[in-house]
């Protein structure tokens, strides 16, 4: 909101030309900007204007609407001249006249500027116009030939003033500013307000009106921003949610390190993104062919750094999702101005834990702009999405057709053959294509409700709570056991019989040497004696229990044992079972299982492991 706080007035309150309202409307601008509800009024009166505002806020309208209310058509002579910094900007300039102009009959503009041959620019001023709009050293050109008659002038509009002086504009300005031979109307716009600009301001405005446009960075206003209070789940996990039933175009995701930035690149293409890392690791050539690729659609998410991703300027991005939180609220306000480019509305989403509140508090404050609090999609809300992705893909297989014919006919002999219903056949197929990942989070929202504010410890799917593994930190190890995770739960359907059997068939010990067998959701925590050999270690890793590898990794370890030898005697390296297994499994498949071997050394290997296991997510 601009300083002056109250609502804005509607454009046909501000007194311009109902020709220029229709076009106006038939744009489809529904109420004037800041810098046009305050710079309209005084220029209809003929009043000099000196008016600060950034790029982006709506300047041209401002003063091309009241300066065609006031133009004589009837007279064909430049009435209006606009300096503009650039050969681009005159030409825009000169576009936004002709477009607001569009139900003036015999309406002329001419834009003219360096590089473009003269007798173009001759012709069109011969022909008359009633606005020219050029860069300072081709209109000085004109002048001093005499091909532009300024006689008739009545406004001289600066745009970007401070463009032009920071260009070396500025001496061919003043020079055109001496030259216009009659009283007329002044008006000066500059995003800032040099020393230079303020003496030309002084000189040439004759008791100007000042207008001062504070933005609060322009594309905040069209930015949709949400915050989620990291709880309960890895950010990882409520990423990937988010991901899932967000109505999203291009994605730029923000992290705090470079190694983060590729790290989870990784992982969400592993989740089946085509994501890919942006940091400034990367050479110049590779970042534009990462940017292009963004642009193009090739790519869809981009996980930057905020160094790298300066500036960037890729239309379709819809999402700004950061995940590290910024530094501070500058590089906030920098991040999520990467959405909501080119006229479309953008969405910004803030991960950040309940210690970074003031970040929180210090960011409305700078944007003016309250966060909105967000929760995490449902499980429904995600099911629901994942299985109409499922059934898009059948549909999108039949579009295709592709070998349609043969699979018909396959099926058909299957159902003769078998007796089974196409139906059954097809769900048999369809769990076939899903894999071993399941198509659905497990859970419900009634639980996950009611349970989120006591305790969430009734995650599913592929989510782990960050709370329960953040208890094992504080678990007890009995002295005498090690403590393991193992990446088997309750929603696996384990049981701790099950658990037990498998152990001790492999690890060769006794129920009695197992210590508590704790189940979670999607994992469980179980003490076994100190030391475990590393070929019995290896081989739990890679075993299979309710279908899902046990992944065993080593979590902590109590103190030894009072008696040395007696760790020795709890793994029995050699017992029969686990020999008979051993041999399945190296027919199965001995060679990964020996490179595997050799690059795993021993038990501080593994408690790395089981640390960096730790800090997932
Ligand atoms: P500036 O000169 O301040 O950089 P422009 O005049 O180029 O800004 O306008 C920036 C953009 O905003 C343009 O796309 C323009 O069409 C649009 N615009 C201008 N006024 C309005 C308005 N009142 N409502 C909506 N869009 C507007
Ligand atoms: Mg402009």
């Amino acid at each position: 909101m601009p300083a002056s706080g109250s609502e804005r007035p509607a454009f046909e309150a501000l007194g311009i030309g109902a020709d220029l309202l229709r076009s106006v409307s038939d744009i489809g601008y529904e109420s004037p900007s800041a810098i046009q509800a305050e710079a309209i009024p005084p220029l209809l009166e003929g009043r000099d204007l000196l008016g600060q505002a950034q790029t982006g806020t709506g300047k041209t309208a401002a003063f091309a609407l009241p300066l065609l209310t006031r133009l004589d058509l009837s007279l064909r002579k430049p009435q209006v001249l606009v300096l503009a910094p650039t050969r681009e900007l005159a030409i825009q300039v000169s576009e936004a006249f002709q477009k607001y102009a569009s139900h003036l009959k015999g309406f002329h503009v001419v834009p003219i500027y360096g590089g473009q041959d003269y007798h173009v620019q001759f012709r069109a001023l011969k022909r008359g116009v009633h606005v020219v709009v050029g860069t300072p050293g081709r209109v000085m050109d004109h002048m001093r030939k005499g091909s532009l008659g300024l006689e008739y002038l009545q406004c001289l509009v600066l745009d970007e003033a401070d463009e032009m002086l920071r260009m070396g504009f500025i001496d061919d300005v003043e020079w055109v500013l001496e030259h216009i031979p009659n009283a007329h109307q002044t008006a000066l716009f500059s995003a800032t307000l040099p020393g230079r600009i303020c003496k030309i301001a002084e000189k040439y405005l004759h008791d100007p009106v000042q207008v001062s446009i504070r933005v609060k960075t322009s594309t905040v206003d069209t930015v949709r921003q949400r915050y989620w209070m990291v709880s309960g789940l890895h950010k990882l996990d409520a990423l990937t949610r988010i991901l899932e039933v967000e109505d999203t175009d291009g994605i730029i995701i923000f992290v705090r390190t470079r190694r983060m930035s590729t790290e989870l690149a990784e992982r969400l293409e592993a989740r089946g993104f085509a994501a890919e890392a942006l940091n400034g690791d990367m050479q110049q050539k590779l970042r534009e062919v990462t940017i292009n690729r963004l642009k193009s659609g090739k790519l869809d998410v981009l996980i930057a750094t905020d160094v790298a991703a300066r500036g960037l300027d890729v239309p379709r991005i819809s999402h700004v999702i950061n995940y590290d939180v910024p530094h501070d609220t500058e590089s906030y306000i920098h991040r999520i101005g990467r959405t909501a480019r080119a006229g479309r509305t953008g969405d910004a989403i803030l991960f950040i834990s309940p210690r970074e509140r003031r970040l929180l508090k210090a960011i409305e404050k700078a944007t003016r702009q309250t966060i909105e609090r967000m929760d995490l999609p449902s499980y429904a809300l995600v099911n629901d999405r994942r299985m109409g992705r499922f059934k898009q893909k059948i549909t999108d297989a039949l579009g295709k057709g592709e070998n349609l014919e043969l699979f018909t006919e396959i099926i058909e002999s299957y159902r003769i053959e078998h007796n089974v219903p196409s139906l059954e056949i097809a769900a048999a197929l369809a769990s076939l294509v899903q894999g071993d990942t399941p198509l659905l989070l497990k859970g419900s929202d009634r639980k996950s409700k009611k349970d989120k504010e006591k305790k969430n410890d009734r995650f599913s799917g592929e989510e782990r709570p960050v709370r329960q593994e953040k208890d094992i930190h504080s678990q007890r190890v009995r002295p005498g056991m090690d403590l393991y995770r193992i990446a088997v739960g309750r929603t696996h359907g384990l049981k701790p019989s099950r658990i037990v059997a498998v152990i001790s068939a492999i690890g060769g010990v006794t129920d009695k040497d197992i210590g508590t067998i704790d189940l979670h959701e999607h994992f469980s925590l179980i003490e076994l004696p100190l030391g475990m050999p590393e070929d019995i270690f290896d081989e739990l890793k890679g075993t299979r229990v309710c279908g899902q590898k046990l992944k065993i990794s080593l979590m902590k370890s109590g103190s030894a044992p009072r008696r040395s030898s007696e760790r020795k005697r709890k793994f029995k390296k050699d017992s029969g079972e686990k020999k008979r297994k051993r041999k399945d499994k190296q027919e199965g498949k001995g060679k990964k299982k020996g490179k595997e071997k050799g690059k795993k050394k021993g038990k501080e290997k593994r408690e790395k492991k089981g640390k960096e296991k730790q800090g997932d997510g």
